[in-house]
């Protein structure tokens, strides 16, 4: 009797702090690799990394595609696609990120909706020999049409072609910090490389305690997160000190779809603009907050800024 009391305490205690337990997406954008200039055999290597990481971690990603980067003349590369093949057959996900990544401040619907339908051919047929869809669009720039009128269109024009817009909540400039890092890597700069990593991981938390901050401040509590990273060697050198950050954090780790059944991602969005921000500013600028609402975001080292000009 004592022992099944005992377990029940246990039951329950555990089952209390797993329902306590935040929520997160890593997502990846600009697959194959961003390698900033690198050869062919490092970018499998960065790729490599990656996905082996993200499996031993079990962290259900997903990665948004430009198929720009599959093509030299209109001929397939088959290294490239071969990447893309190992992400599908670990079990990670694929969407649509353009073929060309245009910005859609910059071009007309029609223009932007060829891409987006040029962009998914050969992930469409490698999901499909796998009994998978392509489901999920990733804006580039996150500019998702800078008046109602035009992201509208594109919307109605996304979910006509059955895709589901992936926001981000957790916004940031990694890329910054993984141009700098590319960087100390070629000129063979191993503190410095150090330094430009621990230093992400740094601001990371940071980024994570704002955005935690303001959407308890929107919604009274905790939402399930969609995290923005890139496919570069930083990420592939750094995801596991990022799992760490978010464990430490009390998160799990959950895919895109299970993400997207918060109830938050229904929050409408009624103010447009030319910007690339985080869903939990625009659901806050669309319910009217203003200027010191937004204020403490963390800024990236300004060491940073200068190594990537
Ligand atoms: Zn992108």
């Amino acid at each position: 009797m004592k022992l099944f009391f005992l377990l029940l305490i246990c039951l329950v205690l555990g089952g209390g702090s797993f329902a306590q337990q935040k929520q997160v997406c890593f997502t990846f954008d600009d697959l194959p690799v961003v390698g900033y200039g690198v050869d062919q055999s490092t970018q499998n290597q960065i790729f490599t990394k990656l996905v082996s990481q993200l499996t031993t971690l079990q962290i259900p990603a997903i990665g948004f595609v430009n198929e720009s980067k599959l093509f030299r003349s209109d001929r397939l590369i088959p290294e490239q696609a071969a990447l893309l093949n190992q992400w599908i057959n670990c079990g990670l996900e694929l969407g649509n990120h353009t073929f060309s990544h245009p910005d859609f401040n910059k071009v007309t619907l029609d223009v932007f909706a060829r891409d987006v339908i040029k962009g998914e051919r050969k992930s469409k047929e490698w999901l499909r020999s796998q009994g998978k869809n392509l489901t999920y669009f990733r804006h580039p720039f996150l500019h998702c049409g800078n008046s109602k009128l035009k992201a509208d269109s594109l919307e109605r024009f996304l979910t006509g072609r059955g895709y589901q817009v992936a926001p981000v909540t957790i916004d940031n400039e990694d890329y910054l910090f993984a141009l700098a890092y590319q960087r100390a890597h070629r000129s063979r700069d191993t503190t410095l490389a150090n330094q430009i990593g621990n230093d992400f991981i740094s601001y990371m938390g940071e980024k994570l305690s704002y955005y935690e901050r303001q959407s308890s401040r929107l919604f009274g509590r905790d939402i399930r997160h969609i995290l923005l990273l890139h496919a570069n060697r930083l990420n592939a050198d750094y995801v596991d000190e990022l799992a760490d950050l978010f464990r430490k954090n009390n998160y799990r780790f959950v895919s895109l779809s299970e993400t997207l059944k918060d109830l938050v991602y229904q929050t409408p969005i009624t103010v447009f603009g030319n910007w690339g921000i985080s869903w939990i500013d625009r659901w806050a600028l669309s319910m009217g907050k203003k200027g010191d609402f937004f204020k403490g975001e963390p800024e990236t080292p300004e060491y940073i800024k200068k190594l990537a000009e």
